[in-house]
């Protein structure tokens, strides 16, 4: 199984499917699923059961999306890019852009 490079918080922006060219954050990981599940992308419509507390009904909710799917967006170059890494004179290691060469981890 491939690594998942994408992070929570990541800026990604959607390169196929249905919301193709939306950006948004990266909110949750399933790197065992190899999806990511992005703010405000991929909404879905669930129907919820009435609980004590809520009423029920129909509400809005991000649906995961798959990893290869989606890029990381550098806002240096301003569109999805790949994700490469490098490791720094301190030892640790940064995920890069492929494009611009810019360090994308602080
Ligand atoms: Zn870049």
């Amino acid at each position: 199984m491939r690594k998942m490079k994408l992070r929570q918080d990541d800026e990604v922006i959607v390169i196929a499917g249905r919301d193709k060219g939306a950006r948004g954050k990266v909110i949750r990981t399933l790197p065992a699923k190899g999806r990511v599940v992005v703010g405000k992308v991929n909404m879905v419509k669930r129907h919820t059961r009435p609980t004590q507390q809520s009423s029920g009904g129909i509400v809005n909710k991000e649906a995961p999306l798959a990893v290869s799917n989606v890029q990381f967006y550098c806002s240096n170059c301003q569109s999805g890019v790949k994700l490469g890494s490098k490791l720094l004179d301190d030892g640790r290691k940064v995920r890069t852009c492929r494009k611009c060469g810019e360090v994308l981890d602080s």
